[in-house]
């Protein structure tokens, strides 16, 4: 590196870094904030000496850093002077010795505010523990609900970093990469910032995945140039239409993104070639009249339907009822004149930038309080909400609040035509819990388009639904299995812990006591032996049972606990083994073959699933939770390792179809105990007679219920319901019990 006398840039960087500076500045006086060019001047100026003399890992000079990040907040987000500011002095506080304070002498309140806001969220949201993985991603959604700003520029940062990580050492690279497909696309998909999200998603994937990456792009563009040709084909007639039609618009070929494609070849098991959305058409008209956006669309859609056969099933209007992102635009998918199906979408000019900068345009347009932001809100609110009422347990916490970036979503209506907006796979309870977490708390069923339908009724977009409680409910932790929405899980989990803290306490008592006078002394390893001898998933599970009741405290568990060294922890779900039928029973684990990765699969063998802590080659798929009493099927891939599906999960269904020769046959080891039973039951429909029923199968006789579906019609019902249960004797004395229920005329074990 040439250095000047008290300069640490050569001449040929000083001109690289004004250029690019001055590029921020044009970019900027020529969107349509106000013109507030000093304030920024200042802010370059001094970020420049206070990064002075530092170069990133790629060896180029600090500050080109910064004046990129505001370069991106600016052109590709669309944020104005104030934002351009922080984003140029977004790493000064962390990475030197000036403080925030500094900057709010020099820049006022707002920037250092920002700055502020930055600087705590900085670093990666991985740390080495998932608390502090949490624990920085609350950080992060805190200061958005304070200030959107500081995530979007957060977002610029990222953007960058992934754009030139190149640069970074591999280990670094993956945990980048990582973190980036975890948290930060789907929050951009979240804030609208769709252009943001996919280049996220495609860098993401380009580091972790450099083989396919590699193969994909270079299958798009081996197939670009007939792709064109049938876009060529199927587009002119379209243009001709709209052209005729008067529109001024500009119609362009969209081709999914490596990432996207990647994943459809995933989840559906087909190759390259099968791939037939690969590209879509989108339409953008000029439409200076906000009025006539909504007919022109359909407009639009009309004329191309006169021209190809429409699909059915596939036309979105996100005009009538927008994302909760915002998203605006009509899509639909017609028959290709190469006999693929081709989505179009259209959209307005308006709708166009909302789509593709998100929020920062929402405020471009903003007119008094419209729908879309109001959505918006209410998507913050909920992340407020959550964040308000912290979970003790931290993955508990992430998940919940990832489940609500990933979601996809449905519009329901309640009997007054109000809409809600909810994750796909929502359900009657969920709709409930977003009414008040009391109406939750207490919903015994649901009516769906005026049926009477159970609680964990999942829901379709444009369902109408109404909810039914009742005083004498109360939450029930099997619940959690089919609740979707963040903040319908948040709340049940508060619920439950309220009902069971007086249990839990009463549990610590107990325990502290029998410690004392076993003379144990009380540390972690003691409790966490104790939760492996009665298998409680954490702390309050294992106080909860002693409050209750449901377990006692013995000489020979004292015994056990005193004996150091021994009896690590052993978790119930977390190894398994297969075991070939005929074989001896789970004590006796030496002599069981255990498959190992490198032993072959025999597939004509049926192979027997037990919970047991040795030996794991094999995993539970995350999509379905396999547990036992499912009926289960097994897939084995190139490395022998076998993942275990539910037999009628979707995934599996696909898998099934492509990749029959993978199949193992499995089934759960009756050693096991638990299976899963089906009660039939019908009877007179009355009054409070589905939560009766309820409350007796869950409550009194304390069995797991994993399925009820009831249908009532006129005055009759029909139940079907699935329980898991030890042996054929309780499933009788279920029934006996439910036929004395006033009402019930059957019920009888399928
Ligand atoms: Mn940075």
């Amino acid at each position: 590196m040439t250095m000047n006398n008290n300069k640490f840039t050569t001449p040929e960087e000083d001109q690289i870094i004004e250029a690019a500076f001055q590029d921020v500045l044009d970019g900027y006086l020529a969107s349509n904030h106000r013109k507030k060019v000093e304030i920024i001047k200042r802010a370059y100026k001094f970020a420049q000496e206070a990064h002075s003399g530092i170069r990133r890992r790629s060896g180029e000079p600090y500050i080109l850093h910064p004046i990129a990040v505001a370069k991106i907040a600016s052109q590709e987000i669309g944020l104005g002077s104030t934002s351009i500011c922080a984003a140029l002095l977004h790493d000064v506080v962390e990475d030197t010795d000036y403080t925030v304070e500094d900057i709010e002498q020099h820049f006022g309140p707002k920037i250092a505010q920002l700055v502020a806001g930055l600087t705590k969220i900085s670093g990666g949201i991985f740390g080495d523990k998932a608390s502090i993985q949490a624990e920085n991603f609350r950080k992060l959604l805190l200061t958005m609900s304070e200030d959107i700003r500081v995530v979007l520029i957060k977002m610029a940062d990222r953007l960058h970093n992934m754009r030139t990580l190149g640069s970074m050492a591999p280990n670094k690279q993956y945990k980048i990469a990582g973190e980036t497909l975890y948290i930060y696309a789907p929050l951009a998909h979240r804030l609208g910032l769709f252009a943001i999200k996919t280049e996220l998603e495609d860098l993401s994937f380009k580091y972790e995945h450099p083989d396919a990456y590699a193969r994909i792009t270079k299958q798009i563009a081996d197939s670009e140039c007939c792709r064109s040709s049938v876009y060529k084909d199927f587009s002119t007639p379209i243009t001709q239409r709209l052209k005729e039609m008067g529109l001024k618009f500009e119609a362009k070929a969209r081709v999914k993104s490596v990432y996207s494609i990647w994943n459809k070849m995933e989840t559906k098991h087909i190759p390259f070639e099968e791939v037939y959305d690969l590209y879509a058409m989108r339409i953008i008209f000029e439409c200076d009249d906000p009025g006539r956006e909504k007919a022109l669309c359909w407009e639009i859609y009309s004329a191309i339907t006169d021209l190809y056969r429409l699909h059915p099933d596939r036309t979105r209007d996100w005009i009538s009822v927008p994302k909760a992102n915002g998203y605006q635009a009509l899509h639909l998918t017609v028959m290709g004149p190469d006999g693929n199906w081709i989505e179009v979408q259209i959209r307005s000019r308006r709708m166009d930038e909302i789509a593709e900068k998100g929020f920062a345009a929402h405020w471009k347009y903003k007119i008094g309080d419209s729908d879309e932001e109001s959505e918006l809100n209410a998507w913050l609110h909920t992340i407020k909400d959550i964040l308000d009422n912290p979970e003790p347990n931290a993955i508990d916490f992430l998940d919940t609040l990832k489940l609500n970036l990933f979601s996809r979503e449905i519009v329901v209506f309640t009997p007054k035509g109000e809409l809600i907006t909810l994750p796909k796979d929502a359900s009657v309870l969920d709709v409930a819990f977003s009414l008040h977490s009391h109406i939750g708390c207490h919903c015994i069923a649901g009516k769906v388009n005026h049926k009477l339908v159970p609680l964990n009724q999942k829901l379709k977009s444009g369902d109408q639904v109404e909810v039914l409680t009742s005083q004498s409910q109360t939450p029930k932790p099997e619940w959690m299995s089919f609740l979707a929405t963040a903040k319908a899980k948040t709340a049940l989990r508060q619920a439950l812990r309220r009902e069971q803290q007086p249990a839990i306490n009463r549990g610590k008592e107990i325990f502290a006591k029998f410690l004392e006078e076993y003379a144990i002394s009380d540390s972690n390893d003691v409790i966490t032996k104790a939760m492996g001898i009665y298998e409680a998933a954490n702390r309050d599970q294992l106080y909860y049972m002693l409050g209750n009741g449901d377990i006692l405290l013995t000489d020979a568990i004292a015994k056990k606990l005193k004996r150091q060294g021994q009896n690590k922890e052993r978790s119930l779900f977390s190894k398994i083994i297969f075991r070939i039928p005929g074989m001896k029973s789970s004590t006796e684990t030496e002599e069981t073959p255990q498959l190992q990765p490198n032993t072959p699969i025999n597939m004509k063998e049926t192979y027997l699933l037990t919970y047991d802590d040795k030996g794991a080659n094999f995993k539970f798929s995350g999509c379905c939770c396999p547990i036992p009493g499912d009926e289960v099927i097994g897939f084995v891939d190139d490395n022998n390792e076998v993942t275990i599906h539910v037999l009628d999960c979707p995934r599996a269904l696909a898998m099934k179809a492509s990749y029959g020769p993978r199949i193992v046959s499995t089934r759960w080891a009756e050693v096991q105990g638990k299976f899963l039973a089906r009660v039939h039951i019908e009877g007179i429909d009355r009054f409070g007679i589905l939560q009766e029923l309820t409350q007796l199968i869950s409550n009194h006789l304390n069995i797991d219920i994993r399925r009820l579906n009831i249908e009532a019609h006129d005055e009759v019902f029909d139940a079907d319901l699935s329980v898991l249960i030890e042996d054929a004797a309780v499933v009788n004395d279920l029934c006996n019990k439910i036929k004395q229920v006033d009402g019930v005329t059957k019920a009888t074990r399928v």
